[in-house]
């Protein structure tokens, strides 16, 4: 068996081994694949449904074990004890305050980069079922989940594999759960009929960490749930399409604009999405061409006698030009003392 466990552990890295080959590529290129590689949106696991394990390999990264499972198959997991003393799972570690993070918004990176689940860490729904009240401003006061309908003690599941930070009851939350993950992300399970974890527990994906009930303020059974990285809350639906109960990407980008409780997910077209992986530098100079294009506007108030034609021999432009910076058609009137952007 030995030998044979040896050999598994060799073949299953030997893509590693094969990359760890190609010097050829930058790390930015290398960074650029990455992403593409784990965009595809990853279904959420059947909880519950889990072949046994009958034996576990190590690999060179003690992090990283080969399980192999009863049914012939097998999968990297993460034993997230190792990760016990990376700053994640110690920086702001407080197991009796929900929300412990000091940080200044204006003080967390432009953009973060999430691995919410690869090959070595999954992911599961907590509740599929299509989201009831949305992420953000609701009856004016800020709303920093999504709320998600259940029958009272139906199981909840833990999103992705991480360590328990809160495990208690809060009046407005009523029994609630924090689970922080690897990648720094946590998420909130709120008023809970029952809490099935405490602080200081690990967790994978697909663990039942409570039963979902009403307590705390609410209206009736639901589950709400809360994504949030350094304690700013961001719209859930951006990792999660609860509907379906995917997670619509591997690797997440976090930008720092949407920490906020006005900013909500928007579906992506495919242009939104490349907008989404822009680099810093290349949305700054996106920001500097508009600026430039900006400060180059000229406009002309519209006088008695102007039409679209004098005015683009005037301002040495076309009519078609103007008709596209203004919206406005060759056969539109003009009317006095309005404003045309010329240029
Ligand atoms: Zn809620």
């Amino acid at each position: 068996m030995r030998k044979i466990s040896i050999l598994t552990a060799i073949l299953a890295f030997l893509p590693v081994l094969a990359g760890a080959q190609e010097p050829r590529m930058s790390i930015r290129e290398a960074e650029k694949l990455i992403p593409r590689e784990v965009r595809r949106p990853v279904k959420s696991m059947i909880p519950g449904d889990k072949p046994l394990a009958h034996d576990t390999l190590d690999t060179s990264d003690p992090v990283i074990k080969i399980v192999l499972l009863n049914d012939g198959t097998w999968h990297y997991v993460k034993d997230l004890r190792f990760l016990a003393d990376s700053s994640v799972f110690r920086r702001n570690w407080k197991e009796n305050e929900l929300n412990p993070f000091r940080t200044p918004l204006q003080d967390l990176p432009f953009r973060i980069t999430l691995c919410l689940a690869d090959s070595s860490s999954r992911f599961c729904c907590p509740r599929q079922i299509k989201v009831f009240s949305p992420f953000g401003w609701r009856r004016r006061r800020n709303h920093m989940g999504v709320d998600l309908p259940l029958p009272m003690r139906t199981p909840v599941y833990a999103a992705f594999d991480g360590k328990v930070r809160c495990s208690m009851y809060n009046r407005g939350y009523g029994n609630v759960v924090i689970i922080r993950h690897a990648s720094g992300l946590e998420t909130t399970y709120a008023h809970l009929a029952e809490r099935r974890v405490s602080a200081g527990d690990y967790v994978s994906a697909g663990d039942v960490i409570g039963l979902g009930g009403s307590t705390g303020r609410s209206s009736g059974p639901h589950l709400h749930f809360e994504t949030r990285y350094d304690g700013y809350a961001f719209d859930p639906q951006w990792l999660i399409d609860f509907e379906t109960g995917v997670l619509r990407h591997g690797y997440f980008v976090l930008k720092r604009k949407y920490l906020t409780p006005t900013s909500k997910y928007y579906p992506e077209s495919e242009e939104e999405e490349e907008e989404i992986y822009k680099t810093e530098e290349e949305e700054r100079a996106e920001a500097e061409r508009i600026a430039k294009e900006m400060a180059a506007a000229r406009y002309h108030t519209i006088k008695a006698g102007d039409n679209l034609s004098r005015l683009a021999v005037k301002y040495n432009t076309t009519v078609n030009a103007i008709c596209k910076l203004n919206g406005i058609t060759p056969s539109t009137t003009l009317k006095i003392g309005k404003k045309l952007r010329v240029k």
